[in-house]
């Protein structure tokens, strides 16, 4: 029985992708060949990158609005340095949030200064600093818009005068935005696009060309871009399951549809964790994510029963990040409200229990 996997990432993608990414593995599109053994410069390929990241800057509105849509590999990870490599100069400014933008901060510091305009490490990460100012001799801003780990998830971007650069790992294309405020969004595949192996990265290519040191070419923003994202083999299997979501994504109604699920979703797990006084929310309620909602049993005694009862009901990878303990249900774009449901119902059963 197909499991109601919670997993923060990989994740859920839809079935449709699972069983056509299945097929082209083996035979891809009636070809006598799979897709996994076709040069990636054969037109069949060509298309699915074309395709791939056409539905990426038409999903996010950005097409004809000079921003260029790569699929890079190294993970989201790669371009903490990426990023830095590519914009900063002199100075960056950093929002730590948690672990990602902690790691994205380190990097940076290889590059130049960076200054960490707010923080909320003194309470671990539970909420989303706001009311800090960005200094405008900044090279870039960089945010981190859902906290994955921690069930955090910017709602309002600052208005800035500098370049924002942003990780959308864990909620692009699950809600609408104003993507034009963005210079540079980069998100790794595996948690609502695709199978692991590439990072999307949609940059605007008026910010490019501006830093003076000498970038390698892997490294380089302009060469990935002048190859048309073929500068090297890509991740093939890891772009075909991004190309098969986004299509997915595309014909359910694009970002708005998604997000009205997705909101439908967050209401009903968090209202349980809310009124059910069994469990404890972690995040601050204003900065909850519609992605990864964080929660805590008020008594810990209660664990075997309700992990016992969680795994009974065919969910999967409910058990929250090593640093913040107790339970993450990670909900992306592919995850049902039905699912969604199966969960609240556990929940709430176990309120009659404990
Ligand atoms: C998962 C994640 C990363 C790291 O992604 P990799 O592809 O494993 O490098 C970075 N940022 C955020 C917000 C994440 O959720």
């Amino acid at each position: 029985m197909k499991k109601h996997n919670f997993s923060a990432g990989p994740c859920i993608l839809p079935q449709e992708v699972f069983l056509k990414a299945s097929e082209a593995v083996m035979d891809f599109n009636g070809s006598g060949l799979s897709l996994i053994e076709i040069s990636h410069r054969s037109k069949e390929f060509v298309d699915i990158m074309e395709k791939a990241r056409t539905l990426a800057l038409e999903l996010l509105g950005l097409e004809g609005k000079g921003y260029q849509a790569l699929f890079l590999q190294g993970g989201a990870s790669l371009e903490f340095l990426m990023a830095a490599y590519n914009l900063l100069d002199k100075k960056a400014g950093y929002l730590n949030t948690g672990a990602w933008s902690e790691k994205a901060i380190k990097e940076a510091k290889i590059f130049g200064e960076v200054v960490e305009v707010g923080s909320s490490k003194d309470e671990n990460f539970n909420y989303i600093p706001k009311g800090y100012t960005v200094p405008d001799d900044l090279d870039y801003l960089h945010l981190t818009s859902n906290n994955t780990i921690f069930g955090t998830q910017v709602k309002k971007f600052p208005k800035t005068t500098v370049p924002l650069v942003c990780d959308m790992s864990s909620d692009i294309f699950s809600r609408q935005l104003d993507f034009t405020q963005f210079d540079l969004i980069y998100a790794g595949a595996q948690k609502n696009m695709g199978a692991a192996g590439t990072t999307l990265v949609v940059v605007k290519e008026d910010v490019l060309g501006k830093v003076s040191r000498k970038i390698p070419s892997m490294l380089d923003y302009k060469v990935h871009i002048s190859k048309d994202s073929m500068f090297n083999t890509p991740a093939v299997f890891a772009v075909y399951t991004c190309m098969l979501t986004l299509e997915w994504l595309k014909n359910l109604g694009g970002i708005p549809a998604i997000e009205e699920i997705n909101e439908k979703k967050a209401q009903l797990l968090y209202s349980e964790i809310d009124l059910n006084p069994v469990f404890e929310g972690f995040a601050k309620m204003e900065d909850r994510s519609h992605m990864n909602a964080t929660f805590n049993l008020a008594d810990e005694k209660l664990k075997e029963t309700f992990d016992a009862m969680w795994k009974e009901a065919g969910i999967n990878g409910l058990n929250g990040h090593r640093s913040v303990g107790g339970y993450r249900a990670s909900m992306y774009n592919a995850m049902s409200l039905e699912s969604v449901g199966i969960l609240v119902d556990v929940m709430s059963e176990m309120e009659r229990k404990g």
